[in-house]
């Protein structure tokens, strides 16, 4: 599945796994209290990525729990040279039959597990269906593009000018991207929207629609 710029999820997928690859996720435990931690991912495909976790984390648990994961991964030297990359979505506990491949892929894990003994707790999980949001700092304004995969549908967010729009031009002011465009009615170049709220709360007209 592709983002409403034509490039296949596929690709923000690798860019996750081989680009930024140490990526913080964040789940949820049994009393509805979010836990973050830092987790590799290990392998992708066209529709998935991978990861490892040992059965004895209580992150392990929390998997097993919910099915659901919400993760972000960044790459770049400081805020204007960072692409972001985040996804959320279902996952599933795949076992031991991948974790060889993994280790071949991702050599350092010889280094951290290095008897095949300490691999026996090690388990592969698959996040299969969800959907994410790429986004450039190195641009300015910002480039951001919503996708989803294995799927998933995309939650549409961010901001609407409705036919009401009388074009009085009071949000162009306040637009931090300058990303309003001046056609009847006005329209907001979703591409560099940073969803910042402030033409819906300048409008007087109320002609700006949350999504
Ligand atoms: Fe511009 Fe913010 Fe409105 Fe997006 S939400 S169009 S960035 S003012």
């Amino acid at each position: 599945m592709t983002g409403g710029f034509g490039v296949p999820a596929k690709d923000y997928l690798a860019y996750l796994t081989h680009e930024i690859h140490s990526t913080v996720f964040a789940t949820v435990d049994e009393k509805g209290l979010p836990h973050t931690c830092v987790i590799n991912i290990m392998l992708c495909d066209h529709d998935s990525i991978y990861f490892l976790t040992s059965k004895g984390k209580g992150f392990y648990d929390r998997l097993n729990n919910q099915h659901f994961v919400s993760l972000s991964g960044m790459k770049g030297n400081d805020t204007l040279s960072t692409v972001v990359v985040s996804i959320r979505g279902k996952v599933r506990e795949l076992g031991k039959d991948l974790v060889d491949k993994v280790f071949e892929n991702n050599p350092y894990m010889h280094k951290i597990y290095p008897k095949a003994e300490s691999r026996k707790v090690l388990t592969v999980f698959q996040l299969y269906e969800g959907e994410g949001d790429f986004f450039d700092m190195r641009q300015q304004p910002p480039f951001h593009e919503s996708f989803s995969f294995g799927g998933g549908q995309v939650t549409e967010t961010g901001y609407k000018i409705l036919d009401i729009c009388t074009k009085c031009g009071a949000c162009l002011a306040t637009c931090p991207s300058n990303c309003i465009e001046q056609f009847t009615p006005f329209r907001i170049r979703e591409e560099n929207c940073i969803k910042c709220g402030n033409c819906f709360s300048t409008c007087k007209y109320s002609a700006v629609e949350k999504k």
